[in-house]
């Protein structure tokens, strides 16, 4: 089947009793890509994750994995995903190749198959060297690769995992960072995070999911631009107050300004764009016109980090995660 999505979400919702867990969520996915579902604790991604991978039904709306729908063809879209649950639930009396093994097998596929898929995907997850470690003795991120590892195992189109380096630490991080990048093109992964800079550096494009719904989507720079407004100019400059006043009200360019006194007779300005240009070369030719001194010039724009902080109300958990990465 060649559809033109890997993923095709319509109009999802999940409702736990009176709770509204997702409201009418809708987006797509393309084959190869990786998007990551960001939003805070609770937003809704586990639970659409969970839908996808047919763990849970919907109350509203449909999703389809390579055309297939997940509540109607649930064993046709579970032999093209792999799922790696938030708290996976792996066995830890078992040998790391012994469990591996025994998934594949569970997922249909062949003896010999299932031995050959394994060595593969043990030296993809670097897990080669404690194959015959309890998974109980492993160490959490060793324990996180196993996850990826019996996500991989049947080689399925479409990888979901869930918070995929919480609770690592940074060496870690990258590891698996880089693991699931290398999966791009061959698979499409749909990763959720709660933090901004993982979905940034590990995602072609992303959505926001907040209470619920898609604020939402992009790649980082579409959202950036979208999201981080205009940009502001701060100039400080020496004049007359009345004169900037009356000078700044009649600017067709400049939509909004804010002034407060400085010293030694300057006025700090705060000046907003109508649009999205860069005031600077204009205020610098307007100063020299009207002979006032100029002493400071510089522009601010949002981060998409302050935007995401300010929408989400989230004092970037876990950022300490995020100090290492290249
Ligand atoms: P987290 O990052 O904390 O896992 P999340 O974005 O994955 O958050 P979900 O776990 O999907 O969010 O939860 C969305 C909402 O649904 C939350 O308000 C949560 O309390 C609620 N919820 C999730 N599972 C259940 C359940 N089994 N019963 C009742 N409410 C639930």
């Amino acid at each position: 089947m060649s559809e033109p999505w890997m993923i095709e979400v319509q109009d999802l919702t999940k409702r736990y009793g009176s709770r509204v867990a997702i409201h009418g969520v809708s987006f797509q996915v393309a084959r190869g890509e990786i998007v990551g579902l960001l939003g805070p604790n609770g937003a809704g991604k586990s639970t659409t994750m969970r839908i996808l991978a047919g763990f849970l039904p919907a109350t509203f709306g449909t999703a389809r994995v390579a055309g297939y729908d997940v509540a109607l063809d649930s064993l046709e879209v579970r032999r093209r995903i792999g799922y790696m649950p938030e708290n996976n639930p792996l066995y830890p009396e078992m040998r790391v190749q012994e469990y591996l093994r025994f998934r594949a097998r569970l997922k249909g596929l062949s003896r010999r198959r299932a031995r050959e898929r394994v060595e593969v995907v043990l030296e993809q997850c670097g897990l080669t060297e404690v194959r015959r470690r309890l998974i109980g003795q492993l160490s959490k991120g060793y324990r996180q690769r196993v996850g990826l590892a019996d996500a991989l195992v049947h080689e399925p189109d479409l990888i979901v995992l869930d918070e995929p380096t919480i609770g690592l630490d940074p060496h870690q991080i990258r590891s698996v960072r880089r693991l699931i990048k290398g999966l791009a093109g061959r698979h499409t992964v749909l990763l959720s995070t709660h933090i901004l800079p993982e979905a940034e550096m590990t995602c072609h494009r992303m959505l926001i999911l907040l209470e619920g719904r898609v604020l939402a989507s992009g790649t980082p720079a579409e959202l950036e631009r979208r999201l981080s407004g205009s940009r502001q100019v701060l100039a400080e400059i020496a004049a007359p107050e009345e004169g900037l006043r009356s000078f700044w009200n009649a600017c067709p360019e400049v939509a909004a300004w804010e002034m407060a006194p400085a010293d030694d007779g300057f006025h700090r300005c705060l000046l907003m764009p109508r649009g999205d240009q860069d005031l600077r070369p204009q205020v610098y030719a307007w100063v020299r016109e009207q002979g006032w001194t100029l002493r400071e010039l510089s522009c601010r724009r949002y981060s998409l980090e302050d935007i995401y902080v300010r929408l989400t109300g989230q004092e970037g958990g876990g950022a300490s995660d995020e100090d290492e990465e290249d």
